[in-house]
Formats: C-alpha cells, structure tokens, sequence
C-alpha cells in the first residue's frame, strides 16, 4: 500500500472506530478508491527541447562550443511533478532528434505505481541500446517525483550524510594565457580547479595558472596523450605542481599503455570516456585508479548509484561528474556526491539561462537541501 493510501485509510479505519461502521464498509471504500486511482493515477511524462547558453566559448581536445542541447522532462503522479533533464554534449551522439524519439517511445501511463522504481527503470532501459542521456532524463524525474512522494530527498533516503560532500572542482577550458588568467579569478570561490589538457600547451597552461593560483588542480586530458612515455613524464611533472589527478590521458581504446601508465604514475588515473554505466565499471579494475560517474553517461541515479557503491566495492575511487547542464541534472547528480571522493559539479555554474534553482556551492563545497526529491524548484522556463 502506497503511504499516502496508507495514511488515507488509516484515518478511515480511526473514522470507523469512531463511528462504529464495519470493517466491509472500509473494504468498499478502498475498491472504490483503487476504481479511482487506477482512473486518475498512472504516471504521465511530458517533455521538451532547451538550449544552453554558455557563459563562455568551451574548448576541450575535441572541438569548441558556445551551447549545448538539453530537454527538460516533467512526471506527473496524482498531482505532483518530479524534473528531470537529458544533456547531449555533442560528442556523446545523442542529440534533441534522438532524445525527443526515444522519450517519444516511452509509454508511462502503463504505470501506476511510481515506487515499482526497477521495474520501470528497466522498462526504460529495455526501449533501446544506448540513449543514456534520454533515459537519465525519465530516471531522474521519476526519482525527484517519488523523492516528493515520500517527503524526503534522495542523499536522506540513500541514508548518505549532507556533511560529507565533497568540494567541487571549477572547470577552466584551454584559451590563451590571458583569458586562462581571468576565467581563474572568476573561479576564485572555488577551492580546486580543473583544467583541460591535451591540445600541445598542457605546461603553459599549468604554468600560466601558477602565476596566479596555488589551488590544488585536477586534469582532464580527454584523450589527449596518445604516447605513453609521454603521458608518465606529465604525471611526474603534474605530481611537483599540486595536482590530484589525471582524468582519461589516453585514448580509451589504448588499454594495455593506461594500464602501464596507472601502475607507474605517481597520481591517480581516472577513468571518463572509458566508463559508461554498470556493465563497465568490473573491466577498468587494474587499468584504472577510479571513474568518473556521469549521469548523462549512465543513464542516470540508479544506475550511477549502483555504479559509486560497485567501484567503491572494489576499492577504486569515486568521482562524481556532470555534463554542461542546468540545476535540475546538477542537484540529482549531488544528492550522490556524499559517496564520492571527489566532484565536477560546476556544469550549471557555466550557462546563462538555468531554469531551475537547486543545491548551492557555499565556501567551494557541494551544499544539499532538504527540498523532498533532487532539491530543485523552478524558476522559469
Ligand atoms: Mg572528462
């Protein structure tokens, strides 16, 4: 029984004590009810195609681009509304025509209990191989629905403690060293960095932010590195300039020279384009220091839930990472961030028309809120 019929008929049950009325009246009333709900109460989804504006032109190894594709979703239950979003970076494949088809195919209204979370979660999966950042979108807005169906939010119901968030890493893409320079003052409310490498100036971009930071840096190669040789000495000079880690050095498809890298790097490897959901994270033990964990890459909170407490299991570290994405994705993606040992949630912080309001970043760390679901409301569409 679902907790607010539970509620419902509790209070019938008290109403025919009082009342003396029989127990075959409550039996009556309960049919009726169900007659209702199986009327009013399936699961509707509705959805639509958003456009990001970056603040900034954004650069990686792989291309440059001033806005990003999104659709936001919106799952309906007897009157509450859950949010979700799908972020397609280009470079992932998928696109406002993938994602519009796939969310097209997806029948909620077979539905009509929200807390059967698995069982439409792998209904969503099953609809297609692929369209991780389409099924996200379903994924996330169901648990922000059920999260308000049961009055707490998701880190309270995964039973993680809001005090151990991680800081969050501020993203400063490739540019010239004066822009480089600026985009580091803006970060300044930001206690790590993290800079994209692997486009031939990865020391002038290290060096030019020493000039005016010591923060601790993560890098994010993107595939970059393509020889091995190369890659270790980087790491061993990263190591002498206060850096954390190297996410992705070389192609995901040079197994054999990342493995060798990890095993002789003084810093950690973290897997990104290399990981993807559940089913990989068992092949990148040994290859790998860690992944990161996306949930436009894995197809959202269950999976990316399932995928932190898998890695941990098998004693690799846990990042928590995002997309370009509005509050909406961001806050379901921190309600996580407790597991995590380190976090890239900074993709909201770097477009111009979010439409949501959700966890904040207070003194550099990832701050939850106890708002039921993934902690968002909205702002403006
Ligand atoms: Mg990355």
């Amino acid at each position: 029984m679902k907790k607010r019929e539970f509620i419902k008929y509790s209070s019938l049950l008290a109403g025919a004590m009082i009342t003396g009325n029989t127990v075959s009246c409550i039996n009556e009333s309960m049919k009726k009810s169900n007659r209702i709900n199986k009327r009013v109460s399936s699961l509707k989804l509705k959805y639509k195609p958003y456009e990001l504006q970056l603040k900034h032109v954004f650069t990686l190894a792989s291309g440059s681009r001033t806005t990003t594709p999104v659709v936001l979703t919106e799952m309906e239950y007897d009157g509450i509304k859950g949010y979700g979003e799908a972020s397609m970076p280009p470079y992932l494949g998928e696109s406002h025509e993938t994602v519009l088809k796939f969310l097209s195919r997806v029948n909620m209204e077979q539905f009509n209990d929200p807390f059967l979370m698995e069982d439409i979660l792998l209904y969503i999966d099953n609809i297609s191989p692929g369209n991780y950042a389409a099924k996200a979108s379903v994924d996330i807005a169901l648990h922000d629905l059920v999260g308000k169906l049961v009055g707490k939010p998701w880190f309270r119901l995964w039973g993680l403690d809001p005090a151990k968030t991680p800081d969050t890493s501020f993203t400063i893409g490739i540019d010239t060293p004066e822009v480089v320079k600026q985009k580091v003052a803006e970060a300044e409310p930001y206690k790590v960095l993290k800079v994209k490498l692997g486009l031939g100036n990865d020391k002038e971009m290290i060096e030019t932010i020493r000039t005016v930071s010591d923060k601790p840096i993560c890098v994010d190669v993107n595939q970059g590195w393509k020889d091995k040789n190369y890659a270790l000495e980087m790491s061993h000079w990263l190591k002498d300039k206060n850096i954390i880690f190297i996410e992705q050095p070389m192609p995901k498809n040079q197994v054999d020279d990342i493995a060798w890298l990890t095993q002789n790097s003084p810093l950690p490897v973290i897997a990104d384009e290399a990981v993807q959901t559940i089913g990989d994270v068992l092949n990148l033990k040994g290859i790998y220091s860690g992944i990161n964990i996306k949930l436009m890459k894995c197809g959202g909170m269950n999976a990316a839930y399932k995928m932190a407490q898998m890695a941990k299991a098998m004693d690799m570290k846990v990042m928590i990472g995002c997309m370009t994405e509005t509050s909406c994705a961001i806050s379901a993606a921190a309600q996580l961030s407790p597991l995590a040992h380190w976090a890239d949630l900074d993709g909201n912080l770097l477009i111009s028309n979010d439409c949501y309001d959700g966890i904040i970043i207070s003194d550099g760390k990832i701050t939850l809120n106890e708002r039921p679901g993934i902690g968002i409301i909205e702002i403006k569409k």
